[in-house]
């Protein structure tokens, strides 16, 4: 089946940015233009309706030709052009809404944020306030970060043109810092639309053999060996647009048996824990997860789900998951 085909199938997914808009200005406002609400979200909304996520909250979404790109509302930052399962980790890393006891701002880390799609969902998802540290080592897509946020009126994130695992994890830089977004590059397998490929992916290359993912891998379970150093980090998520179990459950299998996560404490956040609305979740057969660690992971399989393929897991340090309910 060619990829086009199965874009077809996969709603066009619209994100109220929530620092602008408000969903229900929004589903006002696509009402008043001629559009009808409906409530049946495993249907595909033909080319005048549209439904609301029933798994994230400010997404909606719409018929696949509905045509967006000159959209003024994308201008304003009201909306954001964001495929589903690409909204996943934001919003299972439950990045922290308030501020702390008077210990300064609530801190997250985006450890590889261009073009800012996950970025400006955090800022969003933390009210716009707290801070987010957006790290992002290319200096081109640097600048298209920039403009993401701009657009998105992203007050409480500061963009760095850095690479994350050239900061020493005991810099002050991560000072405070307890939820980080892992979205590494990696092959972009996973994703059906070849117009998102090259951003979302973060990769110039299109071509999946196995020396390839052997080298994402490494730099991938690096990735989030570095995050799992720093020492104040409870929870971090780490997702690819891969539907390779090299660079999803391998990657996940290596971190769990690290050094690095024995010495902090780093698990898999339980499946209750991580959308568990989601029906399909990640692979045990043949990556030495056992089940129930499979069971907390999130896939998304491209065309069947009416998504890209994508892949999240949630580490937990163990100490701070017990102490959640004191
Ligand atoms: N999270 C982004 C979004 O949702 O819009 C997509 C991120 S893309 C998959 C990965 C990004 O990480 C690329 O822009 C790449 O340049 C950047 N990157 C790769 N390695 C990095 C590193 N060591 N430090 C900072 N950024 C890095």
């Amino acid at each position: 089946e060619r990829g086009d085909e199965r874009a077809g199938r996969i709603p066009r997914y619209v994100r109220v940015n929530t620092n602008v808009w408000t969903v229900d200005a929004a589903i006002a406002h696509f009402e008043g233009a001629g559009f009808t609400r409906i409530f049946t979200p495993d249907v595909l909304p033909e080319p005048t309706q549209f439904s609301v996520d029933p798994h994230i909250p400010h997404l909606l979404s719409f018929n696949p030709s509905t045509p967006f790109a000159a959209s003024p509302l994308l201008a304003e930052g009201k909306i954001i052009m964001q495929d589903k399962a690409s909204c996943f980790p934001a919003y299972i890393l439950v990045p922290p809404a308030s501020f702390g006891s008077g210990s300064g701002p609530m801190r997250v880390v985006d450890a590889t944020a261009a073009p800012g799609n996950k970025t400006t969902a955090l800022s969003a998802l933390m009210g716009n306030k707290g801070q987010v540290t957006a790290f992002e080592r290319d200096s081109k897509r640097f600048k298209t970060l920039q403009t993401m946020l701009k657009k998105a009126r992203c007050g409480n994130v500061v963009p760095l043109n850095k690479d994350f695992l050239a900061v020493d994890p005991d810099d002050k830089i991560f000072e405070g810092v307890t939820h980080i977004l892992l979205d590494p590059s990696c092959s972009g397998s996973g994703i059906v639309n070849r117009m998102d490929y090259l951003l979302e992916a973060g990769e110039e290359e299109t071509a999946v053999d196995q020396a390839r993912l052997l080298k994402l891998e490494s730099f991938q379970l690096k990735m989030i060996k570095h995050a799992m150093k720093i020492k104040s980090a409870t929870r971090i998520t780490y997702s690819t647009c891969s539907i390779h179990k090299e660079e999803n459950e391998f990657v996940v299998f290596d971190a769990l048996r690290s050094e690095e996560a024995a010495a902090a404490g780093f698990t898999l956040a339980p499946r209750s824990d991580v959308l568990p609305a989601w029906p399909r979740r990640g692979l045990s057969d043949g990556t030495g997860l056992t089940e129930d660690h499979a069971d907390s992971l999130v896939r998304c399989v491209p065309g069947e789900d009416r998504t890209n393929g994508f892949f999240v897991a949630c580490f937990v340090k163990v100490s701070a998951a017990s102490n959640q309910h004191e």
